[in-house]
């Protein structure tokens, strides 16, 4: 009975696997189509001075309209194209996507600091800042505009990868963000070192301010850290006043959340100085 039952649960098991192999192989090529269809779509999140509400900066965020599941997030399929490749040209799309917006948005006089991210499989694509610097000059926009997000763990964890990339990053003209800093173990004899502009501090530590004293020292050292660093810091996540006035304490220069903007389609976005409610 007993061996029945383990049989019955490797059999379960094994086909769950097979499904959920299925399942994957179908994304991935529902995913290919997808970029070549036309399928992707750039949401844009503001990014605000704290002290005045000025908006500086826009994230693009890829999402993927998918005529059978409706608008899907990153989380719904950027694992799968990292594993898969298919993030090299979702990738490519991005910036495209990107200049086209900004070229429009030059012509209105509307010049924000453009942010995109870069996942750790593209870091290790050999022409990666060759083929951004070609798109943005292509567009005829400059790169000193634009912004390359990074995550924390993809370039400050591992202490031996060489940041040839980053270097290459900067000598484009680009500017370089840490993502969600703070959510890795990174290096900060590291972080001295490499030729990093942007601190974003990551959402995680803003959850919880300002009522856990922690968590609040945690984002005002970081604030100073950035500073200290000569770097600017993003605080990520805002999604109330208690935490912008937090913020205001403590002379974070910059700040995005849904407090004061959501990611949006380029038409909707609000280019007016973020107002908020005190
Ligand atoms: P990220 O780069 O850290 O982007 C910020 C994410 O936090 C976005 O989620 C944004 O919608 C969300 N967010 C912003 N403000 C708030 C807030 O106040 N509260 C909460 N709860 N969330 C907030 P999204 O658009 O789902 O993107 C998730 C991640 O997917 C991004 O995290 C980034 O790592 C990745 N991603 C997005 N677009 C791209 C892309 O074009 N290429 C690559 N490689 N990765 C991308
Ligand atoms: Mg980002
Ligand atoms: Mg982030
Ligand atoms: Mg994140």
């Amino acid at each position: 009975h007993q061996a029945k039952r383990a049989g019955g649960g490797a059999v379960a098991f094994y086909e769950r696997g097979a499904s959920e192999a299925r399942e994957r192989l179908s994304l991935t090529s529902r995913l290919r189509r997808a970029i070549d269809s036309d399928e992707l779509r750039l949401h844009f999140q503001p990014i605000y001075r704290v002290d005045d509400g000025v908006l500086v900066a826009v994230e693009a965020l890829v999402r993927w309209q998918d005529p059978e599941h409706g608008l899907v997030p990153p989380a719904g399929f950027i694992a799968v194209a990292e594993e898969t490749g298919l993030i090299e040209g979702i990738g490519a799309w991005v910036v495209e996507a990107l200049c086209r917006q900004a070229s429009r948005w030059a012509q209105e006089g509307f010049r924000p600091r453009l942010c995109f991210n870069l996942s750790p499989r593209q870091l290790r694509q050999p022409d990666l800042v060759a083929s951004i610097a070609q798109t943005i000059a292509r567009h005829d926009l400059p790169p000193g505009q634009f912004c390359a997000e990074l995550t924390e763990s993809a370039v400050l964890s591992d202490e031996r990868r060489d940041s040839s990339l980053l270097d290459e990053l900067h000598e484009a003209g680009l500017a370089i963000a840490i993502d969600d800093f703070g959510s890795g173990h990174s290096s900060l004899a590291r972080l001295r070192d490499l030729p990093v502009q942007v601190l974003k501090v990551d959402r995680s530590f803003l959850r919880r301010v300002p009522e856990d004293p922690g968590s609040t020292a945690i984002v005002a050292a970081v604030l100073e850290l950035g500073t200290a660093l000569g770097m600017t810091t993003v605080v990520e996540g805002v999604e109330d006043v208690a935490q912008l006035e937090l913020l205001r304490q403590h002379g974070a220069p910059l700040a995005q959340g849904f407090l004061l903007g959501r990611p949006v389609p380029a038409d909707q976005l609000d280019r007016r100085p973020a107002r908020v409610p005190t």
